[in-house]
C-alpha cells in the first residue's frame, strides 16, 4: 500500500513543484513505484514531468468531481519513470464546484484508495494556498513535506500551515503528520542561510530532513525540456541531492 505525502507550503515559489517532480524521479531511480498527483491548476508538475497540460482527456479536475477515476486519468512520465495524475487550469473550477458536493474534503482520498495498491509512494504537489484543493491533499495524506528556503521570512507563515495541519489532524485525518521540513535552494556561501538553517534545526529537531537541496541551475533548466532535473542531468548537485532525499524518504517510511 502506498504511503501518501503532500508537498505543501502556502508561500509561492518555494520549491514545492521542483521537490515533488524530482523526489518522484529520485524514488523511481530507487525502484519505487510512484504516482505524482498534480493538485495545482498551474499544472507545473505535469509539465515538469514531460506531459502536455493542454487538452488533457481527463485530469485531477475530473477525478475530484467524480467523472473519471485515477486509473483512467493517469499518464506515464517516460522521462521520470513514474505515473502522473495531470492537471491544468480547469482545476481552478473544482474549488468552486466542489462546494456543492458531499464529503468535499475527502474526494482525493477516496479516489486514491482505489489505486493505492499500485504504488509505494504517492506525492501530491499542492498549490500555494490553504484552499479546498490543499485541504483535499491534506485529507488524503499520511504526511506533509514542507519545502523551505533558508531566508529571513522563511518562518513567517509557517505557523498558519502548522495550525492548518493540526486542525486537519484533529477533525478530518488522524493519520496526518508533518514528516519534515526540507531546506531547498540552499546557498552555503550565505551566512544568513547557515543561520536560518541552524535555527530550523534548533526549533524543529529531527523534523528537519538531513538532506539539503542546494540552489542549482540545472534543476531550474530541466522543466523547459519536460524532464525532472534528476533525469536531465543526473550528475548535477541538485539531482544528487534529490536522489539522496529519495533514499532518506525510503528509510523514513520503514519507520512509519
Ligand atoms: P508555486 O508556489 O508557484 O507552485 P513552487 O513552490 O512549486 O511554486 P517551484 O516552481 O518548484 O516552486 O520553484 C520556483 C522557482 O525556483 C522555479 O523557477 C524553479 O525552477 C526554481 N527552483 C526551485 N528549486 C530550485 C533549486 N534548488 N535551485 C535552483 N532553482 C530552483
Ligand atoms: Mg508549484
Amino acid at each position: 500500500m502506498a504511503k501518501i505525502f503532500c508537498v505543501a507550503n502556502q508561500k509561492g515559489g518555494v520549491g514545492k513543484t521542483t521537490t515533488t517532480v524530482n523526489l518522484a524521479a529520485g524514488l523511481a531511480k530507487l525502484n519505487q513505484r510512484v504516482l505524482l498527483v498534480d493538485l495545482d491548476p498551474q499544472g507545473n508538475a505535469t509539465m515538469g514531468a514531460g506531459i502536455n497540460k493542454a487538452g488533457l482527456a481527463s485530469s485531477t479536475y475530473e477525478v475530484l468531481l467524480g467523472s473519471a477515476d485515477i486509473a483512467t486519468a493517469r499518464q506515464r512520465s517516460e522521462a521520470g519513470r513514474f505515473d502522473v495524475l495531470p492537471a491544468n487550469r480547469e482545476l481552478a473550477g473544482a474549488e468552486v464546484e466542489m462546494v456543492e458536493l458531499e464529503n468535499r474534503e475527502r474526494r482525493l482520498r477516496d479516489a486514491l484508495a482505489l489505486v493505492a495498491k499500485d504504488y509505494d509512494f504517492v506525492l501530491i504537489d499542492c498549490p500555494p494556498a490553504l484552499s479546498m484543493l490543499t485541504l483535499n491533499g491534506l485529507c488524503a495524506a499520511h504526511g506533509v513535506i514542507i519545502p523551505m528556503q533558508c531566508e529571513y521570512y522563511a518562518l513567517e507563515g509557517l505557523s498558519d500551515l502548522v495550525n492548518t495541519i493540526k486542525k486537519v489532524h484533529a477533525n478530518l485525518n488522524p493519520d496526518l503528520k508533518i514528516i519534515g521540513l526540507l531546506r531547498v535552494m540552499f546557498d552555503p556561501r550565505m551566512t544568513l542561510s547557515q543561520q536560518v538553517s541552524a535555527q530550523l534545526e534548533q526549533h524543529f529537531g529531527d523534523k528537519v530532513f538531513k538532506t539539503i537541496i542546494p540552489r542549482n541551475v540545472r534543476l531550474a533548466e530541466a522543466p523547459s525540456y519536460g524532464m525532472p532535473g534528476v533525469t536531465f542531468d543526473p550528475a548535477s548537485k541538485g539531482a544528487q541531492a534529490y536522489i539522496a532525499f529519495g533514499a532518506e524518504m525510503v528509510k523514513r517510511i520503514k519507520k512509519m
